[in-house]
């Protein structure tokens, strides 16, 4: 091994697929020669622990270049009703791990590349650059390529994480196979109990077989269970055998977030670098583009962090979408698993499947494919999904807007829905969103500090109220400031924009909404301040933010936008509180618990203490001001807002200090 403090061109933090087809793009680029490379990995890898497989057509330049490799290939599938269907153009492969690590083993002694059985602790760059930590020793590459087990996060509601548990013998038996010419890929001819489970069978000879029994589903299969499922089933298809070895894995299928150190110089490969297909688990294919890419790249020598972004883009999004309705039936209802993979293969030729699983078909091919799936499990999926997705708040407000607006401006039945309605918003997430900065502060309930923290707030909202005092024109422009500032951050989150797109855009609600009603915010700030404000907008002023949102294809945003258009056409009071309750505090009590970790009733039940002091506050202030003070609505209502000014300025403070957390 080379000196430790040794920089190498290139590390590979594990010595699996994923490392190995690289190795293998960069010895036929001959560029393994010219660069230094360190390969670590924990495991020794003398044994085949992976059964390999992959679909490629017979001239593509996958089958092509990997042909040494194969050892096993079938042109032909058996299906569920036992027909054989050939799948041309594509031909299923087998490489047997071994035979690949095998190769690396044999180009390392060709290119003496250093390699180290060893567990990597860290991935990290400092200000020298990348490096990884073994036995607290480091080493530095230009470059690392980490393909560790990759840590899946929650990162949205909806997302589901499940398993493809296998377990599986090779065998031989005393009499011939029935097919030993082709594949079965899903054979539903065992008991689901409750999942969603198949035979995968791959014939290595005339009577030499692997049979698997894979399932989909929460939690992944358990040992005895399968090996008595593998009897019946060898008993059942081919008689007498013995069994000659095992495979045993677990492939995540998961639309949740990888966590991924991505930086200068790291790159995240393999199942790490989100290379499985998530409703497959199939990686191979994939890993193998992924390698191409990488060491075009290398040879160029133009690696950036854009290699991998790029590659993910090129495919069309509505594959992860499919993936993600397939992956919500198996979660949720597992047992119709079987009736929409058998539909899939016996409705449609094999060939358009597969290629549907490559996601290269175009979107009428997969209309005639998805018109001959049983319609409920997707159509119940598709409901689940939208229920999380982004776009149902938006889609909501605009039914919301939409009947207010069709109820008539001041008419009775407006005014008992609109002001119900932000009633109810006030008491379930308007007021408690504000009422949790404790918990931000902390991240717990910490009753001992609860006095200490309290002062501090309360200090700081009497600061406003000292500024409205002093010179209201002040504190309002202070207060449209902060505001801004603060419904761009908490919108700004949840669609990922910069500081100055979100300051941006906080500042243009803001004035939209109160541009677009001239004459009541004019009645209200002059009861505040006795200076007019004269600003009208027309309602088509958020049009240059529409052009913005379907560039950037963000379907909640321009949702948001079409509820916030429909609401200047209502009164002030309403079209304010809906963004209020519906957009600001909404996403706002979400960003809190996605930091906080805390379901929705306990949250709320924390919020209570200060919740009900806050009302307690603006009950004392408003009916103070109404019966002694102030006469006109206006004016009850510019009460109403200075009041709401003093105690978000101590929130936004609170709030500023979540959205700028590392850890957020
Ligand atoms: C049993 C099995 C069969 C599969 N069959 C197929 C298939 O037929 N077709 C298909 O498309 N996909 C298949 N997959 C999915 C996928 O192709 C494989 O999981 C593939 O191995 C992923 O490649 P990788 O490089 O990301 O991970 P791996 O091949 O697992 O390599 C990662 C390496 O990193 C090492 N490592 C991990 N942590 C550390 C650390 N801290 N320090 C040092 N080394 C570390 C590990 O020892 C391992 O060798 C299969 C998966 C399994 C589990």
């Amino acid at each position: 091994m080379q000196n430790d403090t040794q920089t190498y061109d290139i590390i590979f933090v594990g010595a699996g697929a994923s490392s190995s087809l690289i190795l293998f793009q960069l010895k036929k680029r001959n560029l393994l020669n010219k660069l230094s490379v360190l390969v670590v990995d924990s495991e020794l890898k003398t044994g085949s622990d992976k059964t390999f497989c992959f679909w490629a057509e017979e001239e593509s330049r996958m089958a092509k270049e990997l042909d040494f490799l194969i050892k096993h290939s079938w042109k032909s599938i058996v299906d569920s009703c036992g027909d054989i269907k050939e799948i041309l153009p594509y031909k299923y492969h087998h490489i047997d791990s071994l035979d690949l690590y095998n190769y690396v083993r044999e180009i390392e002694g060709d290119s003496h590349f250093d390699r180290l059985n060893a567990r990597v602790g860290a991935v990290s760059r400092d200000e020298q650059g990348p490096y990884i930590l073994v036995d607290e020793k480091i080493f530095r590459g230009r470059t690392i390529f980490d393909s560790r087990t990759p840590v899946f996060q929650k990162t949205a509601k909806g997302q589901e994480h499940l398993y493809q548990s296998f377990i599986g013998w090779v065998i031989e038996t005393e009499q011939d196979l029935p097919e030993s010419d082709s594949f079965r890929l899903m054979d539903f001819d065992i008991e689901q109990n409750g999942f969603t489970q198949f035979m995968y069978v791959l014939p290595f000879s005339k009577n030499k077989a692997l049979i698997e029994v894979t399932r989909f589903g929460n939690e992944p299969i358990e040992t005895t269970g399968a090996e008595a499922l593998l009897q019946e089933y060898a008993n059942k298809n081919y008689g007498d055998f013995k069994i000659v070895s095992h495979e045993v894995g677990c492939i995540p299928m998961s639309n949740f977030e990888i966590e991924r150190n991505i930086g200068s110089g790291i790159f995240p490969i393999g199942a790490k670098g989100g290379q499985i297909k998530p409703s497959t688990g199939y990686a191979f294919k994939n890993m193998y583009e992924q390698s191409l890419v990488l060491a075009d790249r290398i040879e160029n020598d133009m690696l950036s962090l854009q290699t991998l972004l790029q590659k993910n883009k090129s495919t069309p999004k509505r594959f992860a979408f499919y993936d993600s309705i397939l992956l919500t039936i198996l979660g949720s209802r597992p047992e119709k698993g079987k009736s929409i993979f058998l539909a899939l293969f016996q409705k449609n030729e094999t060939k358009v499947v597969l290629k549907f699983l490559d996601e290269k078909t175009t979107i009428w091919e997969e209309v005639l494919l998805f018109s001959r799936l049983p319609l409920v499990p997707f159509l119940s999926a598709l409901i689940q999904l939208f229920l999380h997705s982004r776009s149902f708040r938006p889609t909501m407000l605009i039914v919301i807007c939409s009947i207010l607006f069709v109820l008539g401006n001041h008419s009775v039945a407006q005014d008992i829905l609109g002001y119900g309605l932000l009633l109810i918003g006030f008491v379930t997430v308007g007021i408690p969103h504000g009422a949790i900065d404790h918990l931000i502060e902390s991240g717990n309930w910490e009753l001992k500090g609860i006095a200490k923290f309290s002062l501090n707030y309360i200090s700081k909202a009497l600061i406003m109220m000292f500024l409205w005092m002093l010179s209201p024109l002040l504190a309002l422009l202070f207060f449209l400031l902060f505001s801004s500032w603060h419904f761009g951050q908490t919108d700004g989150k949840n669609w990922r924009f910069s500081n100055l797109t979100s300051f941006l855009w906080g500042t243009s609600v803001l004035i939209y909404i109160l541009g677009t009603h001239t004459k009541e915010t004019a009645d209200i700030l002059s009861a505040i301040d006795s200076h007019f404000f004269n600003l009208a907008i027309p309602f088509w002023s958020l049009f240059p933010w529409i052009i913005v949102a379907l560039i950037t294809k963000r379907t909640s945003f321009v949702l948001t936008l079409i509820w916030l258009l429909l609401s200047s056409q209502l009164p002030l009071i309403l079209a304010f509180g809906i963004y209020f309750v519906g957009q600001h505090s909404l996403s706002s009590w979400s960003h809190s618990s996605e930091y906080l970790k805390l379901s929705n009733k306990s949250m709320w039940m924390h919020s209570l203490p200060f919740h009900l002091g806050a009302w307690a506050l603006l009950a004392i202030t408003m009916v103070f001001n109404t019966f002694f003070i102030q006469t006109t609505d206006a004016e009850v209502w510019g009460i109403f807002f200075i009041f709401i000014a003093c105690i978000s300025f101590p929130h936004v403070i609170w709030m500023h200090k979540l959205y700028t957390r590392n850890s957020f």
